[in-house]
């Protein structure tokens, strides 16, 4: 039976056509076994943070799924490495970005995976998307995450046509 924790993954891309390949990214996810695609947020533009090259385009998706945290990061792993492979160029800006941002309110702190994602309060590229989805929602160490949104609300983020 499908967990019914709610799990929201973050997506980024800066490179090529970024829309498609997180579109590509969300079907791909959608058609997983044992998975099912709850809500995806709108496409936002992002300047680069902690990063170079163009602007990027992040979304964030809801879940609904049978995988364990562990085993739906390699899954989200696998999939950014498919998408990889189209790299332009040695140590070009990667295509495609997959965060795991919550499993439910679960706290895992191990040397692969860190959940809630330890970044996703300070980034409004993260924020943004993330509530769309989801406008209350609460992070299991810091609380209601618009909140820290408010805080971060001068990092540019805008909507995407
Ligand atoms: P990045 O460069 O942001 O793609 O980070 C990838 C690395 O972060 C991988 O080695 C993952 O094992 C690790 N990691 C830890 N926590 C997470 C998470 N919540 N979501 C995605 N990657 C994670």
């Amino acid at each position: 039976m499908a967990s019914t924790e709610r799990v929201f993954v973050g997506l980024g891309a800066n490179l090529g056509d970024a829309q498609g390949a997180l579109a590509e990214a969300i079907a791909a996810i959608a058609a997983w076994p044992g998975t099912r695609l709850v809500a995806a947020s709108s496409m936002y533009g992002s300047a680069p943070v902690d990063a170079q090259g163009p602007d990027f385009v992040n979304a964030a998706i809801e879940l609904s799924t049978t995988l364990e945290p562990q085993a739906l990061l390699q899954a989200l792993q696998r999939l950014e490495m498919a998408q990889g492979r189209q790299r332009p160029y040695r140590h070009a800006p990667r295509t495609l970005d997959l965060d795991l941002l919550l499993y439910g309110q679960r706290q895992i702190d191990t040397a692969e995976l860190a959940v809630p994602h330890p970044r996703l309060h300070e980034r409004a590229f993260v924020l943004q998307p993330l509530l769309e989805l989801a406008p209350d929602l609460v992070h299991p160490r810091l609380g209601l995450l618009s909140d820290w949104a408010r805080k971060v609300a001068g990092q540019p983020v805008w909507r995407l046509p």
